[in-house]
Order: C-alpha cells, then sequence, then structure tokens
C-alpha cells in the first residue's frame, strides 16, 4: 500500500467534501475525534451570531424569540434521527454521567424486588462510578453485578433490574450486539440501557429495531458539539409515563412558570430536565448535529471501516517486529471507528507522536487509541500517521526524557 493509492481513496470518496466543513488546523492529523470533535467553522459564526445578537441585543427576549426554550427538545428530536428513535423520545441535558445517574435511579423504580444493575468490568469508569454512587445512596438495596463480556447473556436473570452496557468499548472498540442482548434482557423482563458515547456518529444505531428501553450518550466526541458539551439521554415512549426522574428540577415541571410550591413532572421526556440549559453549548451541538443530518450514515460507517482496515493493514505491512499489537477487533462489523494499539510504551509513543502533529490518544497501562471520524479524515492521514509511527518506533525517538512525565489529559 503506497501514498498514492490512499490520495486516490481520498479522490474517490463520497464524504471527502465534508472535510471542508471542519477547521483542522495545518500540519496536523487528528485522530482523536472519538475523544474531542473537531470545530465545524460554522460553529464559529454561529455562536458569535449567539452571543452578540440572541444574548447581547435580545436578552432575556431570546428565551422566546430566538428559541432558546425549545433547545432541548428540539435537539433531541434531531439526535433521535440519527440513533433510530422517535420524535419525543430523546432530549438534550446535562452531561452524560448525570443523565446516566437519572436513568438508573428512574430504571430502578421500576423494577421493584429486582436488585442487581448488570454491566461489565471493562466499561467506562464513569459508568461504573455512578452506578456505585446511587447504589449507596440507596443504601444497600441494590448491587452491582460485573462480569466479563462473555458472561453477560448467563448472568441475566430475574433479579436483574438493568442491563448496563456502552455500545462500542472505549478501549478496544469492540462493538456489543445490541439487538441481541437487549433481547436477551428483555425475556428476563430487565430494561437496558445503553451508553452510545462511541456510537452516534461512529456506528448505526436504531434504538427502536433492537427495542431498547434507556440510552445515554454524549455530545463532544462523533458529534462535534465541543468541549463540555450538553449530552443526550433516550427513554422509549411506552416507558416514559412511569419514568420519573431524581433530579426532579424546575426545567423538568409540569408548569414550570405557575412556580407552584410542590413538584409535578411535565408529560413525557421533558420531565428529564433539571435545571436550565448551558444555552452557548446547546447551539454549539445543534451546529454540529444539523451537519450530521446532511449525511448519509451508511456511507459514514463504511468510510469508518475503511478507513479502520486502512490502517490495521498499514500497521502489518509497515510495523512488523516493532513490538505494537492490534488491540481491537480485526473484522471491521464489529469494531467501531477507532483502532487501539498495545505497546510497553505507549504513553511515551503517543507523546512522541503528539510532538509530530499526530493526534491520538493514550489509555491506560498500554494503549494507543486512534480515532477515525470519518467526516473529516483522510485515507492520505492515515498513511501518514503509520508512516509517522513507523519513524517514532524505528528512531526510538519516544525515549527522550521529556516524554517519560506524565501529563494529566493529552
Ligand atoms: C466519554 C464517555 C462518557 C463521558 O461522560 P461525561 O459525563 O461527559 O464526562 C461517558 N460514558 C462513556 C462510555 C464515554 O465514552
Amino acid at each position: 500500500m503506497d501514498r498514492e493509492t490512499c490520495l486516490s481513496f481520498d479522490r474517490q470518496d463520497p464524504l471527502a467534501a465534508m472535510r471542508e466543513a471542519f477547521a483542522i488546523p495545518d500540519g496536523v492529523i487528528y485522530l482523536d475525534g472519538n475523544s474531542l470533535g473537531a470545530l465545524p467553522r460554522q460553529t464559529v459564526q454561529r455562536i458569535d451570531q449567539v452571543i452578540t445578537e440572541e444574548w447581547g441585543a435580545g436578552l432575556i427576549r431570546s428565551w422566546n424569540n430566538a428559541h432558546w426554550i425549545d433547545a432541548p427538545a428540539r435537539l433531541g428530536d434531531k439526535i433521535a434521527r440519527l440513533i433510530g428513535a422517535r420524535a419525543g423520545e430523546v432530549i438534550v441535558a446535562d452531561s452524560t454521567s448525570v443523565n446516566l445517574f437519572k436513568l438508573l435511579a428512574g430504571g430502578l423504580r421500576l423494577q421493584p424486588g429486582r436488585h442487581f444493575i448488570l454491566t461489565e468490568a471493562a466499561n467506562f469508569p464513569t459508568d461504573l462510578y455512578i452506578a456505585q454512587g446511587l447504589i449507596e445512596l440507596l443504601e444497600g438495596n441494590h448491587a452491582l453485578r460485573v462480569v466479563e463480556r462473555a458472561e453477560l447473556e448467563r448472568a441475566l436473570d430475574g433479579s436483574v433490574a438493568i442491563l448496563m452496557l456502552t455500545h462500542v468499548d472505549y478501549g478496544s472498540g469492540e462493538i456489543h450486539d445490541m439487538r441481541r442482548l437487549t433481547s436477551a434482557a428483555r425475556k428476563h423482563g430487565t430494561l437496558t440501557l445503553w451508553d452510545l458515547s462511541h456510537s452516534a456518529g461512529a456506528v448505526p444505531v436504531d434504538l427502536n429495531a433492537s427495542q431498547v428501553d434507556l440510552a445515554i450518550g454524549c455530545g463532544y466526541k462523533y458529534l462535534n458539539g465541543g468541549p463540555g458539551a450538553p449530552a443526550y439521554l433516550f427513554i422509549a415512549s411506552a416507558l416514559q409515563e412511569a419514568m420519573r426522574s431524581p433530579l426532579s428540577g424546575w426545567m423538568g415541571h409540569a408548569a414550570p412558570f405557575a412556580f407552584e410550591p410542590d413538584y409535578r413532572p411535565a408529560q413525557g421526556i421533558a420531565r428529564q430536565l433539571a435545571g436550565s440549559p448551558p444555552i452557548l453549548s446547546m447551539l454549539a451541538l445543534e451546529v454540529a448535529v444539523d451537519l450530521w443530518l446532511t449525511v448519509n450514515q451508511q456511507e459514514a460507517r463504511r468510510k469508518s471501516m475503511a478507513l479502520g482496515d486502512l490502517f490495521i493493514k498499514l500497521v502489518d505491512e509497515t510495523l512488523r517486529d516493532l513490538a505494537v499489537e492490534v488491540a481491537s477487533p480485526r473484522e471491521a462489523q464489529i469494531r467501531g471507528s477507532q483502532v487501539s494499539l498495545r505497546h510497553k510504551q505507549a504513553y511515551r509513543v503517543m507523546r512522541a507522536l503528539i510532538d509530530r502533529g499526530v493526534i491520538g490518544d493514550f489509555r491506560t497501562p498500554d494503549l494507543m487509541r486512534f480515532g477515525f471520524a470519518s467526516l473529516y479524515t483522510r485515507y492520505v492521514d492515515i498513511f501518514d500517521a503509520i508512516s509517522c509511527l513507523r519513524e517514532v518506533l524505528i528512531t526510538r525517538a519516544w525515549q527522550r526524557p521529556e516524554y517519560a512525565t506524565r501529563l494529566t489529559v493529552t
């Protein structure tokens, strides 16, 4: 595989023009869109307009005149189209962690007599921590049942209230069979709660077709909503009447502006709102979601699989005997939009790569993650990133002492 061939893939890529919609700095090969998506150019203008016109000139009138008050539900309906949900089943609010807390708490209330939240050991830490904190708050009536991936189906029984899983593993990129696990859970009366943080914008999701009960997801990864962008949550319509939020704030009240002394939940998904939405961040996310709505999801998936396959092929062809190992599924069908490589000095190697403009990230203890955001990653970027990695490994550039000191965020 040579560079010219990769350039020819880019020329044939039906999504190639999308890259122009993003502000990728010169000299940077950005393979970390799975952690923080790149900046859509339109976000800059839109946020400038929101600040100067809607906030600056419109002031408080903009809650109505500029439709700020509708933003959580409006964005929710847009994201619903990306994840196979219906209008009114998704709302944008809070962070992924907070939404997980709300849905776990609400879900447990629907499952009296069932004591377990079933999950896997490799789940993203915040998901485990949030469940642990909620269980502590509920004073020991519940427990986490944590098993290995292969044991999940066998660990389901009538005592499991909720099966809580991340659809695409953040470390390896391996995809769970959502339909199969959801259907297995249903047979036991177990609710499913899927974390879509590495799915939306990366791999197609059809929540309704899979009969999923609950889901949450992140706005700042493949969706490109900006650092700390608001997150979203999904509740299947059949469950909405019964689901309550433990954060019964005024924005989720049936009549927020009636200022009644007692809480009455709003109809439907709106009761999952707690307090005032962060409008600047919401409207930045909306620009990015609107971009996604112009993209054919299947096309995006085809490209992300091809980018991953190309990456693995180049690893096999050019990094033999350099002590790296592919730590993601080789089969594109069960791999999300990332490939992780294992190397004993992964941290130092990633630091050296970042110094050379190839931005991926490190996950403890020995993983280098490379994400392939299909809207702005080019085939030639994959070629150049692997060439750079080869150079770092062959010259042992990672041995430089400054790469040994740990930074908290890379
Ligand atoms: C990124 C990610 C989160 C992020 O949670 P925050 O509340 O935004 O920090 C949660 N779950 C998973 C699986 C993630 O990958």
